[in-house]
């Protein structure tokens, strides 16, 4: 059973919210492009209007949908979710938006300081750079320009000829490991001495992403930092947890509670969901390039020998809890919630013991 929440609105607000009593409450239109029908709306962490707020949009930006439900829209901003009211929202027609492959198809940039534009050409404007060996879920390909998903949520056109496509279950970070001290290490290798944070993403009045059989992502991520403390543990380890059952934990309290320990490595738990329900699979993200990139290929390399789910791969990612944070600091994210596949894997304890071998190796590889 899903729970009611009740909001306070304005008058004005509850005669736009009329308009759009039509819209099924609870009822995802994942994926649905919205225009901004506001002057300007508040992106809030929560769906709620007392919850923090984010971010602005301004009057005819658009966002991509993730789930709906009870007259608020989940979308991602800056890498992170986020949440606006949906009565400023007007839907964009489908018949406009490009036609995006069904295919989890990803390309890896070949070359350095690559730009991002808003269109498949050169005459069209720049939005951001990219770099040799970030790896993207390729959308659409026109003239030799590809399209793809950014972090932060938006899309943008790559140049087709500075990219390799990655086939599906190569690992390309396993070379990079000094396999042979590995080797020699994980055997009866031991964290005894290192302290790591581990976060279980969301809880409380924000559930994460829903799975397509209604289970949240808050609970998913919450049960497996149990197992991963209980093996970190065993391995020698401090562990401090950001949470330890289900209420809310800001952002910023998360990267404090971390840092006021003397933390040598924190990590991020979460799982994925998608509008495409066929996208799947784990991938571990870092923040800057130095310590934690090496930190998430170590992590994802040993995730990958352990899951049976496809590897995506290590990208960089804009979160708050990376960006923001002075220590070393990676997210995982442990398969799609919306990917039928990936939740049938991740509802089993076979799966969070892998994914807890997996981290706990990881940890040892980065640290011997
Ligand atoms: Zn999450």
């Amino acid at each position: 059973m899903k729970n009611i929440r009740f909001f306070t609105f304005t008058l004005g607000t509850s005669i736009l919210l009329f308009l759009f009593l039509f819209i099924p409450v609870g009822h995802a239109e994942s994926g649905q492009t919205y225009e901004i029908g506001a002057s300007s709306l508040n992106l809030r962490s929560s769906p709620s209007h007392s919850s923090e707020i984010i971010g602005q949009l301004a009057e005819g930006e658009q966002i991509v949908a993730f789930q709906e439900a009870f007259g608020w829209v989940q979308t991602y901003f800056d890498g992170e979710e986020a949440w606006v009211a949906s009565q400023f929202l007007v839907p964009v027609d489908k018949e406009s938006q490009t036609q995006a492959t069904a295919s989890s198809e990803m390309i890896t940039v070949t070359s350095t300081d690559v730009r991002v534009r808003t269109g498949p050409g050169t005459e069209y404007s720049v939005i951001g750079y990219t770099t040799k060996d970030d790896t993207y879920t390729l959308l659409e390909t026109t003239n030799n320009w590809h399209k793809v998903a950014l972090d932060n949520g938006k899309t943008g056109w790559i140049a087709a000829w500075l990219t390799n496509p990655v086939s599906s279950q190569a690992a390309p970070q396993t070379e990079t490991n000094n396999s042979a001290v590995a080797a020699e290490e994980t055997t009866n290798g031991s964290l005894a001495g290192y302290n790591i944070a581990i976060d279980p993403g969301h809880g409380g009045k924000d559930p994460g992403s829903t799975a397509f059989d209604g289970s949240l992502e808050k609970d998913y991520t919450l049960s497996i930092a149990s197992t991963i403390a209980k093996k970190l543990q065993n391995a020698g380890a401090t562990v401090i947890q950001t949470r330890t059952s289900d209420y809310f934990v800001s952002l910023k309290d998360r990267v404090n509670l971390s840092e006021s320990h003397n933390t040598n490595a924190f990590i991020s738990l979460h799982y994925n969901a998608y509008p495409i329900m066929t996208v799947n699979g784990f991938s571990t993200h870092f923040y800057s390039n130095g310590n934690d990139r090496i930190l998430a290929q170590d992590i994802q390399a040993a995730l990958a020998k352990y899951l049976p789910l496809k590897s995506r791969g290590v990208m960089r990612g804009d979160y708050h809890v990376l960006r923001e944070n002075s220590d070393l600091a990676v997210l995982v994210e442990l398969g799609f919630l919306t990917n039928p596949n990936d939740l049938a894997a991740i509802q089993t304890a076979d799966y969070k013991n892998a994914v807890a071998d997996g981290i706990v190796e990881g940890l040892m590889d980065y640290f011997h």
